[in-house]
């Protein structure tokens, strides 16, 4: 199936197939016909499904050749975040379009917003609460809306926007199209979706992206700066072999990247500074295992499907919450084993919260003895740092082997003994990996990673 074939416009598809997607999501094959088709939609898909794209290419394609610079549609969203996504991919989409579109969420200065949308826009793509201070004030005119979308209805009801939804409702004019995605079906949306859906199409995928219920989570605590070291030791002593990374940088990711090649992993960095050729080698060279470790930025990463890619690394956790959840869905794609860590700092505590609330689940949470947050590491480059850090604690926790000259290295345990037989032991004596993370063990011994850059440089 293609997204032609769906009956697209050749604008659209050659958007899409710009943005590098080649064939459409199930969201998309069955809600792109019907919502062409002028239908009412109510569909069941939650974020990671395509959801977005099946709903704003055919609105895009609706709208083309009517009356311009007048509102015609609206997407509802519960968060500014998904409100700034969904934007973005309407601009995306319907960029060979002569179409404009506007955003407004709550949380920044209204003023911006009321000029915009004085400057005419034909999709306006707005958080509930922001939209009704708008009209409110005579800054939006809703009286010419053709296409509602409510997206992710279901939070926007656990988040009590559904007086606001009312209200709303009321400005619009009773002829129009309608579209509700939600993830649940819960009563309540059964009974906002009666209300306001006329002899809707129910469609309903299969949820591909329950990565946050499947994948195996673990949260490592740790300081930033020492976030490198840790990542090595966990690469090496547990051998993954193909790990993707995210940072939240473009030069967070050049300079990751660069920093595990020193400790004697091959990684790539891609992100969107990158030509496409440099990422489309990246690319092969992380399939082929040419490269071990993928450093990426989110945008970067949306084009990445790699079956079965067995471990993703949040190196920095993303600001917007629903990136976790895109992340995580890069691994145990099909059922097959998936295996994502956090490594937290301090800083990052509001972040998790906000994914933990998302994924409506509390992640289990470790320190890595040797790794604790507020302990220095033996790195040569942060020699100075260790004289002044306090030593560790004896007992479990690995000894401080102040004679190192590469502790630092990947696989290497924070002490920089690698243990008798030159592997590198796990910091809780457990040759199979570090403590409380059993689970995150392949099945091979730890190995200590070829081509060590600082021994052999
Ligand atoms: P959504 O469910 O809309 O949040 O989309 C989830 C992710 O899938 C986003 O990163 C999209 O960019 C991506 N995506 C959407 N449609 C396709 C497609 N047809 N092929 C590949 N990726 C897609």
């Amino acid at each position: 199936m293609s997204f032609a074939a769906l009956g697209l416009a050749p604008d659209l598809v050659r958007a899409v197939a710009e943005h590098g997607y080649t064939t459409p999501t199930p969201i998309q094959t069955q809600a792109i016909p019907l919502v062409l088709a002028g239908k009412d939609v109510l569909a069941g898909a939650q974020t990671g499904t395509g959801k977005t794209a099946g709903f704003t290419l055919p609105m895009l394609q609706r709208l083309h050749g009517g009356p311009r610079r007048k509102l015609r549609a609206l997407v509802l969203t519960p968060t500014r975040e998904l409100a700034a996504q969904v934007e973005e991919s309407v601009r995306t989409y319907g960029k060979h379009l002569p179409l404009r579109s506007a955003v407004v969420f709550g949380g920044v200065g209204i003023n911006p917003q009321i000029e915009k949308l004085r400057q005419g826009a034909d999709i306006l793509v707005a958080t509930p609460g922001r939209l009704l201070d708008l009209a409110g004030q005579k800054a939006v005119d809703l009286s010419s809306i053709e296409i509602l979308v409510l997206d992710e209805a279901d939070r926007m009801l656990d988040m009590g926007f559904i007086h606001d939804l009312r209200r709303i409702l009321a400005l619009l004019p009773k002829r129009r199209q309608n579209l509700l995605f939600s993830a649940t079906y819960s009563d309540d949306i059964k009974k906002l979706a009666e209300q306001f859906l006329h002899n809707p199409e129910y469609v309903e995928v299969a949820r591909r992206n329950t990565a946050a219920e499947t994948v195996q989570q673990q949260v490592y605590a740790v300081d930033q700066k020492r976030k490198r070291e840790l990542l090595s030791y966990l690469i090496g002593s547990n051998d993954w072999r193909q790990v993707l990374v995210f940072t939240r940088t473009k030069h967070g990711a050049n300079r990751l990247a660069e920093q595990l090649g020193k400790d004697g992993l091959t990684s790539a960095a891609i992100h969107g500074n990158k030509s496409q050729g440099a990422r489309t080698r990246a690319l092969a060279d992380f399939k082929s295992g040419a490269v071990r470790v993928l450093v990426a930025t989110d945008i970067a990463a949306r084009g990445i499907d790699i079956d079965q890619l067995p471990h993703v690394v949040n190196f920095e956790l993303p600001n917007v919450p629903e990136d976790y959840v895109h992340r995580i869905g890069r691994t145990g794609r099909a059922g097959a084993e998936g295996h994502a860590i956090s490594l937290v700092c301090a800083d990052e505590r509001d972040y998790l919260k906000s994914i933990e609330r998302l994924i409506r689940r509390t992640l289990s949470q470790t320190q890595l003895p040797g790794f604790e947050p507020g302990t220095a590491s033996n790195a040569p480059a942060e020699d100075e740092e260790r004289r002044r850090a306090p030593r560790p604690r004896s007992g479990n926790a690995p000894r401080r082997h102040d004679g190192t000259r590469d502790g630092a290295g990947a696989g290497r345990r924070p002490d920089g003994n690698r243990g008798r037989s030159g592997q590198p032991r796990a910091a809780n004596g457990n040759a199979r990996g570090p403590a409380k993370s059993g689970e995150v063990n392949g099945n091979r011994a730890p190995q200590a990673p070829r081509g060590r850059a600082r021994r052999n440089p």
